[in-house]
């Protein structure tokens, strides 16, 4: 069986997380949380980073420190993870969903401006498959409306924009550590930020509502609840788990980079022959290869496909429903004037296996498959 994902690993984990457990320190804001936060700041030049329990929740704490009020809006692409609309949903924001460009999934900039309305406060670019979303534009448009930018960059970590980082170009970044990501901890996330006056608020937040970490750090002689919070630390045994991954993160994206090439360059005929269509990188962007897709003609050509590859012990899989087509997307959101691209482009789209280490064999099989079925 080719596996369409398996969960990155380097083989010192269980060595770190031995030493979490011997430092009897497994709850939050041990010593690999911050040897993790500490590496984040460093490597992205960041003034803020805090692990969290998932990108979900450090969504949830980017949404709460937008001051979201019901009725309030917020613009995000419909083809995205439902995490990206529920973290403001929760707090009463209608969701209003803009179509995404075709060459790279990203929401369609040139609509933003126009999607614009009194309520609006927030937009939310999600950087599909580490392939950066047109930050230049968005940053322009948010600042013109006094508007805030959280960058679901779930996908995106190690990715970059005109040279930066991604998750450092809006006022929040999210980062994903799940199973399914370029570097997991299982499940786990992290908020990034530049903006000081935000620290506080993140950290009471992060902490049940209290002021502990200012008593961690010496700051004050007690601490106690100051403010609406949860608990959204992660345990200690998980940042052992993410921090080896760190620590070799540039091998990591190298590996998965030689992967993502090597797809590309072997299926790169089919595309000239106009059977298929194959991801597009803005020249001002650098990519992680957080996932390697191919477009075929229709959705009826990718069942097909995906069946063949079935047959093969081939993992080949799609996502996202639109959101907007969902029953709680309707509910809770509408989209923007026409849908043109986002139905259309999802229901052609499918992801091939990518991991990290992935054997030479297995890739080889894979698009040998591929070029089979197109015969
Ligand atoms: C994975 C993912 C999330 C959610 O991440 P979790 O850590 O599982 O909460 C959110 N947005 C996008 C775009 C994702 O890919």
């Amino acid at each position: 069986m080719i596996h369409f994902n398996i969960a990155p690993y380097t083989g010192d984990e269980l060595e770190y997380i031995k030493q979490a457990v011997d430092n009897h320190k497994i709850c939050g804001d041990g010593k690999f949380t911050e040897k993790c936060s500490q590496w984040f700041k460093s490597s992205f030049k960041l003034n803020n980073a805090y692990l969290t329990t998932s990108c979900t929740h450090a969504l949830e704490i980017a949404a709460l420190l937008c001051n979201i009020n019901p009725g309030d809006e917020v613009i995000m692409p419909s083809y995205t993870f439902v995490s990206t609309a529920d973290a403001f949903v929760r707090l009463g924001a209608k969701i209003v969903f803009v179509d995404v460009r075709p060459d790279t999934m990203n929401i369609n900039e040139k609509l933003i401006e126009p999607a614009i309305t009194k309520k609006t406060k927030v937009i939310v670019p999600v950087h599909y498959a580490g392939v950066s979303c047109e930050m230049e534009t968005i940053n322009k448009i948010a600042k013109k409306y006094n508007l805030m930018v959280v960058e679901d960059a779930a996908q995106g970590v190690m990715s970059t924009y005109r040279s930066k980082p991604l998750g450092t170009l809006g006022h929040f970044g999210c980062y994903s550590f799940h199973e399914t990501k370029n570097y997991s901890m299982g499940e786990g996330g992290a908020i990034v930020f530049n903006d000081m006056r935000y620290r506080d608020s993140v950290e009471i937040i992060r902490e049940k509502g209290t002021d502990r970490s200012k008593f961690f750090r010496g700051q004050i002689d007690k601490y106690t609840w100051v403010d609406y919070g949860s608990s959204y630390l992660p345990s200690d045994i998980n940042a052992a788990y993410l921090w080896p991954q760190l620590l070799i993160a540039d091998k990591i994206n190298k590996n998965r980079l030689d992967t993502w090439n090597f797809y590309y360059k072997t299926l790169k005929p089919l595309q000239d022959e106009g059977r298929i269509h194959l991801p597009v990188v803005p020249r001002y962007c650098t990519h992680n290869a957080h996932m390697f897709y191919i477009k075929t003609k229709d959705l009826s050509e990718r069942t097909a496909l995906i069946n063949y590859l079935k047959k093969y012990d081939i993992q080949a899989v799609f996502h996202y429903v639109p959101l907007h087509s969902s029953p709680a997307g309707k509910k809770f959101g509408r989209f923007f004037d026409e849908d043109i691209f986002t139905t259309k482009e999802s229901d052609r789209l499918l992801r091939l296996p990518m991991y990290y280490n992935i054997s030479n064999n297995d890739r080889e099989f894979v698009v040998q498959k591929i070029l089979d079925f197109y015969k």
